[in-house]
C-alpha cells in the first residue's frame, strides 16, 4: 500500500508505472499460482502470466462475470476458487524452515498467516444467485482500514465530527467501512443499525439527541426517514453532510434529500455517494462539492479500473461512456480479475487532476447506471420483450405525485407457462387525483419502459412501506420478481 498523501500528488504517469509494476507482480506471483480459478483458466487458455507486463496487457485475460463466482447447487464451494490460497505450498515450503530455526521459522509462518488466512467476510446480496462470500485476510483488513480513512479524507470528515451510521448491521462493505473508518480515525460514531434495528422513531430521537454533523444511509431508506421526520417536524439542523452507500443513488434523489433537509432546519448539506462493490472490497468517495459532481476518487495502488464497451468488451479511452471493469491489485483473500460490474459510467474514467481538490488519482464519473437491476440475468424477458427494469427507477423516484412505489412481476394465475404480468403498487401524495395519476403513469411507463402495466394498485403508505421492507430488509424491495421458477 502506498502513502495516500503522496499518491494524491503523484503525477498520473508515475501512478500508471506503479500500477503496471504492481499488476505484473500480482498476476505472476499470486494470481497465476495461488488462485485456483485463474491458474486453471490461464493453463486452459494457454496464457503466459509473464505476458502481462501492465494494464494495457489486461486484454489478454478473460473477463470474470458474477455467475463465474457465485456458488450454485452443483458447486456450493465455488467462491473458494477465487481465494488466493497457497495452503499446501505454505506447509510444504515453510514447514521445514520452522524445524530448522524455531525463531525465524515462526516469523515466516506468522507472516504467511497475516497475508493469507481469511479473518473477515462480506457477502454479496444476490437476487437470483446465492450470496457469495468475499474473504479478507488480516493484510486485507489493513487495506480496508486504510481505504476507509482515505474515504474520510476525500469527504473531509475529521475527528470532531459526530456521525450516525444508519446502515443495518450486516456482513456488507457499507457498514464495515464506517466501522473501520471511525475506529481508525478515533471519531465518535453511533452505529445504530438503522430503522431495521432501533426503529425509525428512535433513530429520529437519536438525531435530535446526538446532534450529528454526518449521517450515512442507504439512499431509499434515507428518503423515507427524512420524509417521516418532516411530518413529525423534527430538528436535524446539526447535519452538514450525508453519505450514501450500499445502493446506487437514483437520479434526482440528492436534490430531493437536500429539499427535505431544509425543512428539517439543515441548510447547505452536502449529499455525496460512495461507490463500492463487494467484489472491490473497498468503497470510493465522491469529491465533495455543492455545485458539481467531480466523480469518485479511486485508489490506484489497490485496484485497476478499466472502462469497456458493454457489448464488445473492447477497452475504451478516457472520458468515454462504458462498463466499469474491476481488477484487484495487491490483495489477498478473494481476488477477481477483470470483473464485469454491470455498471455503466457516463463519462467513464478521467486521469486528469481533479478540478475540485487537485488530487491526481484517477476518477470515475459520478453518473453511474446499472446495466440492469437484475444483472444476474441482465435483461428480463416479460411478454417476450426485453425490458430494462431499471427504467422504472428514474421515472418513479422523480414523479412529483408519488410517495412510494413498488413493481411486482407475476405470472397470470401463478402458472409458469402463462403470460407475465406487471403490477405497480403506489402511494400517492394526499391531494392528488387518482384517475389523473393513473392515466399519467400508464402513459409515462409505456414511453419509458415500452411495456404496459397490468394494473396500478393504490395502497396506504404504511402498507406499502411494509411491503417494501423499508424497516425490515437490508435494502428495500423495489422490484419483486414473483414469477415461479420452473
Ligand atoms: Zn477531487
Amino acid at each position: 500500500m502506498e502513502k495516500w498523501e503522496v499518491l494524491c500528488k503523484t503525477p498520473y504517469k508515475e501512478i500508471r508505472q506503479m500500477q503496471d509494476r504492481k499488476l505484473r507482480a500480482f498476476i505472476c506471483n499470486q494470481v497465476s499460482i495461488y488462485s485456483p480459478y485463474y491458474s486453471n483458466i490461464m493453463k486452459k487458455q494457454d496464457i503466459d502470466p509473464y505476458k502481462i507486463k501492465g494494464i494495457d496487457d489486461l486484454k489478454y485475460l478473460p473477463f470474470t462475470y458474477k455467475w463465474d463466482i457465485a456458488p450454485n447447487a452443483e458447486n456450493p464451494q465455488r467462491h473458494k476458487d477465487f481465494v488466493i490460497r497457497p495452503d499446501e505450498e505454505v506447509s510444504e515450503k515453510y514447514g521445514h524452515f520452522a524445524k530448522m530455526s524455531m525463531s525465524t521459522g515462526k516469523e515466516l509462518i506468522e507472516q504467511k498467516i497475516y497475508d493469507y488466512k481469511p479473518v473477515h467476510i462480506h457477502f454479496t446480496t444476490g437476487r437470483t444467485a446465492l450470496p457469495t462470500p468475499f474473504v479478507y485476510t488480516k493484510r486485507d483488513v489493513e487495506n480496508l482500514r486504510e481505504s476507509s480513512c482515505r474515504l474520510l479524507d476525500v469527504f473531509e470528515v475529521c475527528g470532531d465530527d459526530i456521525t450516525v451510521n444508519c446502515f443495518p448491521f450486516a456482513p456488507h462493505l457499507a457498514f464495515w467501512t464506517v466501522y473501520f473508518a471511525a475506529d481508525t480515525l478515533n471519531s465518535p460514531v453511533f452505529h445504530s443499525g438503522g430503522g431495521k434495528i432501533v426503529g425509525t422513531s428512535k433513530l429520529m430521537d437519536a438525531f435530535e439527541f446526538l446532534r450529528p454533523s454526518v449521517a450515512v444511509f442507504i439512499p431509499g431508506y434515507c428518503y423515507y426517514f427524512l420524509r417521516e421526520a418532516v411530518k413529525q417536524k423534527r430538528d436535524f439542523s446539526s447535519l452538514k453532510k450525508i453519505f450514501f452507500g450500499g445502493e446506487r443513488v437514483p437520479p434526482g434523489l440528492k436534490e430531493k434529500i437536500k429539499e427535505l433537509l431544509k425543512q428539517l432546519g439543515a441548510e447547505e448539506v452536502m449529499v455525496l455517494a460512495v461507490y463500492g462493490l463487494t467484489e472491490s472490497k473497498v468503497g470510493w468517495g465522491e469529491c465533495p462539492s455543492h455545485e458539481k459532481y467531480h466523480g469518485y476518487h479511486l485508489y490506484p495502488d489497490l485496484e485497476v479500473i478499466e472502462i469497456v464497451d458493454p457489448e464488445s468488451g473492447e477497452p475504451l479511452g478516457e472520458g468515454e461512456d462504458g462498463e466499469i471493469v474491476y481488477t484487484s491489485l495487491d490483495w489477498r483473500g478473494t481476488c477477481v480479475v477483470r470483473y464485469r460490474t454491470g455498471d455503466i459510467a457516463r463519462g467513464g474514467i478521467s486521469y486528469e487532476p481533479c478540478p475540485n481538490c487537485g488530487r491526481t488519482v484517477p476518477r470515475i464519473s459520478s453518473v453511474i447506471e446499472r446495466k440492469s437491476e437484475f444483472k444476474e440475468f441482465n435483461m428480463t424477458k416479460i411478454k417476450g420483450t426485453l425490458v430494462n427494469l431499471n427504467n422504472f427507477f428514474p421515472l418513479m423516484m422523480s414523479h412529483p405525485d408519488l410517495e412510494e412505489w413498488q413493481v411486482e412481476i407475476r405470472k397470470r394465475n401463478n402458472d409458469p407457462f402463462d403470460l407475465d404480468e406487471i403490477y405497480l403498487y403506489v402511494t400517492k401524495k394526499p391531494d392528488v387525483d387518482e384517475e389523473n395519476l393513473t392515466a399519467d403513469l400508464k402513459q409515462k411507463i409505456i414511453r419509458e419502459t415500452e411495456v404496459s402495466v397490468t394494473n396500478i394498485i393504490y395502497l396506504p403508505l404504511d402498507k406499502l412501506v411494509g411491503q417494501l421492507g423499508m424497516e425490515t430488509e437490508l435494502k428495500e424491495k423495489r422490484i419483486v420478481d414473483n414469477r415461479p421458477t420452473g
